[in-house]
């Protein structure tokens, strides 16, 4: 009994100073911005989390654009959710994988087309959140000239948050971000044969 007190004692001076020190910081973060936002890495959970973050602006009645630069065989449950959504503007390359077209030249093509919507969202000043999905392939195959999308994200409107997603981003996209999150691979279900799951995986 006497232990169990002082255990909840022990506690109760933890979760104080913790509190104390959470507030200080909560109180030194005094910077409003447009973020840009860079989840990248081998594990899964990048363009899910872009998703999660589009569904809670949405839900504050912010106004989103989304640009998909590879398609995936299935029709993705946040496309058929937001495609007609009045808050949402949401462009979808019209290719696939780079690795089912094996088409470099029709691939840079429809690359620079979709990027004419990120272009014009990332200058909009009343698009409150841009998303730009599997952005980093583009990059790194060279679809897309890494200076001039750097440039419009650095040139964008202040207030506007964006969020670029995709294995191996760059050195200079992560110096620019402001949040990085490197997702690691610590297990993922299709190694061990599980075909891909509604809901879970598109
Ligand atoms: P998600 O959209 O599920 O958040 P992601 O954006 O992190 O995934 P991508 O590389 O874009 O990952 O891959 C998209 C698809 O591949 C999803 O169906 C996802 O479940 C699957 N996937 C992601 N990471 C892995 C992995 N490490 N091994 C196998 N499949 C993966
Ligand atoms: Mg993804």
């Amino acid at each position: 009994m006497a232990e169990s007190t002082s255990r909840n004692e022990r506690h109760k001076r933890a979760m104080q100073r913790k509190k104390a020190h959470v507030d200080g910081r909560i109180a030194e973060a005094t910077i409003d911005k447009g973020l840009l936002l860079v989840l990248t890495g081998n594990g899964k959970g990048k363009s899910s989390s872009a998703f999660g973050m589009l569904a809670r602006s949405v839900g504050h009645g912010l106004r989103c654009g989304v640009v998909q630069f590879i398609k995936g065989k299935w029709e993705c449950g946040e496309h058929a959710l937001f495609e007609d959504h009045p808050l949402v503007e949401f462009h979808v390359m019209a290719t696939g994988f780079t690795w089912d077209t094996q088409d470099r030249e029709s691939d840079i093509k429809a690359a620079v087309e979709t990027w004419q919507h990120a272009n014009r969202l990332l200058s909009d000043k009343s698009v409150d959140l841009v998303i730009l999905d599997e952005l980093t392939y583009m990059l790194t195959y060279g679809y897309l000239d890494k200076t001039m999308v750097l440039e419009a994200l650095a040139n964008r409107p202040k207030n506007q948050h964006v969020v670029a997603t995709g294995r191996n981003a760059s050195r200079e996209l992560i110096e620019m971000a402001d949040t990085v999150s490197e997702i690691e691979n610590t297990k993922h279900a299709f190694d061990a044969g599980v075909k891909v799951q509604k809901g879970i995986d598109y």
